[in-house]
């Protein structure tokens, strides 16, 4: 499946925000946007006023980037959102919440999105109790979040396990550190959603 492979510092620099895209690093004084916080490029530190076009594209960019989704797999999702009931761009939102990589990071089980997507793909983990190596997989209400029994032999999962029991999930997951388990209780409500992403600017972009 394709991904973006370049950097991921580069992609909060445009965005001007940090979207946590290196797990730990983005909590030190590594983290590239606090060195340099202006627009990669030659023309980064150039001001000019943005267009109604290119705040709309902009939001956009922001919410593929914080779940590392490209725009062909973007479009698929606003298009199942706008088949929902309710709010096209609330249900944008609660749809890629519900992605595996980002239940797994949201419950303290990956530092960051990305760490979560290898840990899936390389076949860590277990829903219900069966492996799914599919990142993208909607979590549904009722389902348990586990690592394989094999993983646990894993140092790094180790230290996921301990993080995840020390760290509170929203209120929409739970995790049980004695099963060693999340449960999703159910979707999250946009309030319980806190990412710095205005989607109503986004379904403005698809309307257009
Ligand atoms: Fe973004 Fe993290 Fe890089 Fe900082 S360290 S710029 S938050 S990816």
């Amino acid at each position: 499946m394709a991904r973006y492979t370049g950097s991921k510092c580069r992609l909060c620099r445009r965005e001007g925000i940090k979207l946590y895209l290196k797990g730990d690093r983005c909590y030190t004084s590594k983290c590239a946007l606090e060195r340099r916080s202006y627009p990669p490029g030659q023309h980064g530190r150039m001001r000019r006023k943005p267009t109604e076009y290119a705040l709309q594209l902009r939001e956009k960019q922001r919410a593929k980037r914080i779940y590392g989704v490209l725009e062909a797999q973007f479009r698929n999702y606003f298009t199942k959102a706008e088949r929902q009931k309710g709010l096209t761009g609330e249900n944008l939102l609660r749809l890629l919440e519900r992605r595996l990589d980002n239940v797994l990071y949201r419950l303290g089980l990956a530092a960051s999105r990305s760490e979560a997507r290898q840990l899936v793909r390389h076949g860590h983990v277990l829903v219900n109790g069966r492996r799914v190596d599919i990142p993208s997989y909607l979590v549904k209400v009722g389902d348990k979040i586990s690592f394989a029994p094999v993983a646990k032999s894993s140092p790094r999962v180790q230290e996921l396990l301990e993080r995840a029991a020390q760290s509170s999930p929203p209120a929409w997951l739970r995790y049980d550190p004695n099963a060693e388990t999340g449960e999703i209780l159910a979707f999250p409500a946009r309030d319980q959603i806190d990412v710095p992403v205005k989607e109503h600017l986004i379904v403005e972009l698809y309307s257009r």
